[in-house]
């Protein structure tokens, strides 16, 4: 017997929507973005079903190795570069690019020997003040990677945006204009957009498009749902009925014993919670599919199960099957019911649970 929670992964869904990138931002190469183990998807799956992507993007170096012994050959980007001189001898071996970000990352290459030179970029803070050269210091950093031997030529250039989740803003405006600016004098590939850019800012694409999210199904603004954009969720969260109790009006239900009945009514128990990464704040009245009908949930998860109100749902039975998320329960509702993004949501899904496939697993493009 197996606890009936599971995550099933849409394979196909997953290569749909890298061709709604290709769609939208024909002209761009793609760097397909899988860190935090492919938003939670399972990094090494998520490489296999986007093999004809142009790279991948890793925020560290076990992420990349994890790549590497999975057989991706492919180019694999550190996006935040190297995090100490230690790892310049792997990320030579592993032949990975590199994001530098830094001058303290300029400094360590240029102390190291390298076997062979690895591919960088450099990346321009336009404005969103994370990780970035100031503009004024971009073109010095820039030729320091140009005569560093342990860089390959040339660099290049790239930047991320603050609010391109907000189509229209003034400051996304100002940032293409100071990257252009600097970029101008430069000679090197692009590379600007995210998924909200990509979905929304057509003069962002540039030579490299960098889609996380929507490669997921997964709208990244602010209302609507990934559907929207023609695009197909991934992941489903999947359990089902463990229990079905007839309740009397007034009866409270779960810790703390907040909610109560307002009339005499059947209630589900589920088996997942917040264990299973099921966020705790997505408590009364959010909304999950019991055996195909919305129903909502009552209180908060806990660890390992849920309530559900079955008014709604008469002919619900133990062992019926509950969709917490995926094609019929979009993710997005979920963030916005538990106060966040469906970002966090999904990096948060616990490993504990069974995964399963769908789709075919293999792509014939090489990795
Ligand atoms: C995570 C990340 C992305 C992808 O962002 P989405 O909003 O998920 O598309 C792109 N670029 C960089 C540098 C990132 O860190």
């Amino acid at each position: 017997m197996t606890r009936p929670a599971r995550v099933v992964i849409d394979l196909d869904a997953l290569r749909h929507n890298l061709s709604r990138v290709r769609e939208l931002a024909p002209r761009a190469r793609v760097m397909a973005i899988l860190k935090a183990d492919a938003y939670g998807h399972g990094i090494e799956r998520a490489a296999r079903a986007l093999g004809s992507a142009n790279a991948f993007g890793v925020a560290c170096l076990e992420e990349a190795q994890q790549l590497r012994d999975a057989g991706v050959r492919k180019p694999v980007v550190l996006l935040e570069g190297p995090y100490s001189g230690a790892e310049l001898p792997l990320i030579s071996s592993l032949g990975l690019e590199i994001v530098i970000h830094h001058a303290f990352q300029l400094d360590l290459l240029e102390s190291a020997r390298l076997s062979r030179p690895a591919k960088a970029w450099l990346k321009v803070d336009t404005g969103m003040h994370r990780l970035g050269f100031d503009p004024d210091r971009t073109a010095s950093a820039w030729r320091r990677l140009l005569e560093c031997e342990s860089v390959a030529r040339s660099p290049r250039l790239m930047t991320h945006l603050a609010l391109a989740n907000q189509p229209g803003s003034a400051m996304t405006g100002e940032q293409l204009r100071v990257f252009d600016q600097i970029c101008g004098k430069l000679p090197g590939e692009r590379s600007i957009a995210n998924s909200a850019a990509i979905l929304s800012l057509p003069a962002s694409h540039a030579d490299w498009v960098r889609p996380g999210l929507m490669l997921y199904g997964v709208s990244p603004f602010d209302s609507g749902t990934g559907a929207e954009y023609g695009l197909q969720p991934v992941m489903a969260l999947q359990s089902e009925l463990i229990s079905i109790r007839r309740l009397r009006r007034g009866d409270p239900v779960g810790y703390g014993a907040n909610w109560r009945c307002p009339e005499d009514m059947d209630v589900g128990v589920v088996a997942a919670g917040y264990g299973d990464g099921f966020p705790r704040h997505a408590s009364t009245g959010t909304p999950v599919m019991v055996c195909g009908r919305q129903s909502a949930i009552i209180g908060f998860a806990s660890m390992d199960m849920l309530a559900v109100d079955l008014r709604g749902v008469p002919q619900a039975r133990v062992g019926d099957a509950v969709e917490l998320w995926g094609e019929a329960r979009p993710i997005e509702d979920i963030a916005r019911s538990a106060g966040t993004v469906p970002y966090e949501i999904l990096c948060g899904v616990h490993k504990r649970l069974r995964f399963v496939e769908h789709g075919e697993a293999q792509d014939t493009v090489s990795m």
